[in-house]
């Protein structure tokens, strides 16, 4: 009985396994197809400026709009197209789309606002990366400064003389430096001295628990005061709530992203927000 029920077990147990592993190569075959067939699109989420509570920058975030199971978030397949190097090109798609939304919105004569772009090691390793860039941005015609590009610690900390390498020639074009998720991994307070970046991003899962966790408020503090006197400027993620907000600004918080202010919007929407002059103001 004992060995039937074991076979049994064993026999969902690799079909289950088999179903997985046809699923996912399903995925990573549709993965492939999406761009082509157009099915990419991104969202944009604003990031305010806590002095002035005007939306200074915009994040790109990318999402699958797939034909039968509607709208799929990143956290969903960007880790397939890291693993299979589809996030290579899907990555360039995320950088042209954004620089040219970015583009198009200050043709239109609305504030000239930075657009943010996330970049994933692999595309980051790319051989003349920086060049790659600096091409693509005079191909749309976007001004460099127009531009940040986030990065989180384990992607510089994977080959920090690599990264400061191509950091310095991003630098050089004129492209603005961010480092994502901050406080998550584990860069050295003595290389950050180092990397030519612009802007700290705290990562949400210190500002979730704010103001009930002490430790949570300690670190954030800290971090915002190192930013400070490192001469970066900060930004916290994932900000819901006044009292957050609150906390952040008598921290000396440069700058808020979250749903408090606004969830990821469409494009039209974005721009619907751009076309509210009180809203906004052109990067600094
Ligand atoms: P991220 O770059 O740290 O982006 C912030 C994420 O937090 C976004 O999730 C955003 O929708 C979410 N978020 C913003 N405000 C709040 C808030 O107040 N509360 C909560 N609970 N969440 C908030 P999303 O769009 O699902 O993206 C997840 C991650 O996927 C991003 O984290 C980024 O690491 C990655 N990602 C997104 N787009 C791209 C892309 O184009 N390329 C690459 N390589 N990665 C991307
Ligand atoms: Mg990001
Ligand atoms: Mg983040
Ligand atoms: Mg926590």
């Amino acid at each position: 009985r004992a060995k039937e029920l074991g076979r049994n077990n064993l026999q969902v147990f690799t079909e289950e396994m088999a179903d997985k592993a046809h699923e996912k190569l399903l995925k990573q075959a549709e993965l492939r197809q999406a761009i082509a067939r157009d099915e990419f699109l991104l969202h944009f989420q604003p990031q305010v400026n806590l002095e002035t509570g005007r939306v200074f920058a915009a994040e790109a975030l990318l999402r699958w709009r797939h034909p039968e199971r509607g709208m799929i978030s990143p956290g969903d397949f960007i880790p397939l197209a890291e693993e299979t190097g589809l996030i290579v090109p899907i990555g360039d798609w995320v950088l042209r789309a954004a620089c040219r939304q970015c583009k198009a919105w200050h043709d239109d004569g609305l504030p000239l606002l930075i657009v943010s772009v996330n970049v994933s090691a692999r595309q980051f390793r790319e051989r003349n990366w920086a060049a790659h860039v600096a091409a693509v941005l005079a191909e749309i015609g976007l001004d460099p400064r127009f531009l940040e590009l986030e990065l989180t610690e384990s992607l510089i900390m994977q080959d920090v003389p690599g990264a400061l390498a191509t950091m310095h020639e991003l630098e050089a074009i004129g492209v603005h430096l961010a480092i994502d998720d901050f406080g998550t991994g584990y860069s050295s307070l003595s290389a950050l001295k180092r990397f030519p970046v612009r802007r700290l991003k705290i990562d949400r899962s210190f500002v979730e628990d704010i103001p009930a966790d002490v430790d949570d408020k300690a670190i954030t503090a800290a971090i915002i005061s190192l930013a400070q006197n490192l001469g970066l400027r900060v930004i916290a993620e994932g900000v819901e709530t006044q009292a957050q907000v609150d906390f952040l600004r008598h921290s000396g918080c440069d700058e808020i992203q979250g749903y408090f202010f606004s969830r990821p919007l469409a494009s039209a929407d974005f721009e619907a927000l751009l076309r509210q002059p009180a809203m906004t103001a052109d990067a600094p």
